[in-house]
């Protein structure tokens, strides 16, 4: 049985169905609620003032909903979107190609906005400050710069390491939110409405179960439940009980925690190289191979939220959850790394 990788590309990407599952509105969109709450307010102010709303910054976690806000919030405006993602623009008239197109009050999104180059960055500054781009014609001994006004447009941009932004960049946008983790009950609202939506009846401890393997995240919930899904047609009677959920997670090697590879890998790595820590982060970095940046924003939360790892002055420490769940022993690891 071929093993169910949550970061495979190919999973991830069901993609129509996973913009058929995607919710339009506010109302749809659960959890995440002070958020939700103060976006509500700036974008009715925004509307009723009949201005662009301020530029935002969506961060947190892969598979969160950071673009599916960006879809409700032009939704919600009544304003066109256009997307594009951070490596994608080589060079400043990629992007001032897309900006010339806007209408006014239109939505501007940039996926991975962490990843743009410099040079596109700085040209951003000016088109999110004032509404203005430099545009060279010509070329050769003619060419010369002319400046051009934009429509007011709004900048969404979404990034999954918000400590690699720049501050310059970071200060533009007058609204800031992160997305975090969802708890299981929100989790299991989610895989609720979408198994309504792909019109699978589905047990509620069967939602819980799919919802609580799912590292706290939407994309991995609507992935597994297509998967049960798979398992409940052919196996089943199609509908969708925890037997049959049980039987699917456990073909599909779905960790029982919804921990994924390198957050069982970073735990490993405490308990049989660091006797349990504390350890500092760089040292953890080095042992999995992984940038610590990214251990910290996108691992980490999710691991201290569940209780497998703890923060202490000291550095990170495996908690005895995490014992348990590798089927450790705690003081019973002698390995070092040195
Ligand atoms: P991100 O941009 O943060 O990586 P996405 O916006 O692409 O995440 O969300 C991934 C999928 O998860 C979406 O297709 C959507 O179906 C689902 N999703 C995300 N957030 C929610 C939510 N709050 N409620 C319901 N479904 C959600």
């Amino acid at each position: 049985m071929e093993e169910f990788d949550v970061h495979n590309e190919a999973t991830r990407t069901d993609s129509d169905v996973e913009r058929f599952l995607r919710p339009q509105s506010f109302d749809d969109f659960a959890g995440q609620r002070s958020v939700l709450e103060n976006l509500q307010v700036f974008v009715a102010a925004a509307k009723g003032r009949e201005e662009s709303l301020d530029h935002i910054l969506l961060h947190g976690p892969p598979g969160l909903g950071k673009t599916t806000l960006a879809y409700i919030i032009a939704n919600e405006l009544g304003v066109n979107i256009r997307t594009t993602s951070g490596p994608v623009l080589d060079k400043p008239g990629d992007l001032a190609g897309l900006l010339t197109n806007l209408e006014p009050n239109d939505v501007l999104f940039i996926d991975e906005i962490h990843r743009l180059s410099p040079v596109v960055e700085e040209y951003l500054y000016s088109a999110m400050e004032d509404y203005k781009i430099d545009l060279v014609i010509d070329s050769g001994p003619n060419a010369r710069t002319v400046q051009i006004g934009l429509n007011p447009f709004t900048l969404i941009g979404a990034t999954t390491r918000s400590g690699l932004l720049t501050a310059p960049l970071r200060a533009r946008f007058g609204i800031n939110s992160r997305l975090s983790y969802y708890d299981t009950e929100t989790m299991s609202g989610i895989v609720e409405r979408s198994s309504g939506i792909l019109e699978v009846p589905i047990q509620e401890n069967a939602a819980i179960e799919i919802a609580g393997r799912s590292r706290g995240t939407p994309r991995i919930a609507n992935a597994l439940l297509r998967r049960v899904r798979d398992f409940a047609q052919v196996k089943g009677n199609g509908s969708i009980d925890l037997a049959i959920t049980r039987m699917a997670l456990k073909a599909l090697n779905v960790d029982e925690n919804g921990l994924d590879e390198m957050d069982n890998r970073i735990l490993a790595a405490l308990i049989d190289k660091f006797k349990g820590g504390p350890v500092g982060l760089n040292t953890i970095s080095t042992a999995v191979s992984e940038d610590a940046g990214t251990i910290e924003e996108v691992y980490e939360p999710f691991l201290i939220m569940e209780g497998f790892l703890a923060r202490t002055p000291r550095g990170r420490q495996a908690t005895e959850k995490a014992y348990k769940h590798l089927g450790r022993t705690p003081g019973a690891s002698e390995g070092s790394l040195f």
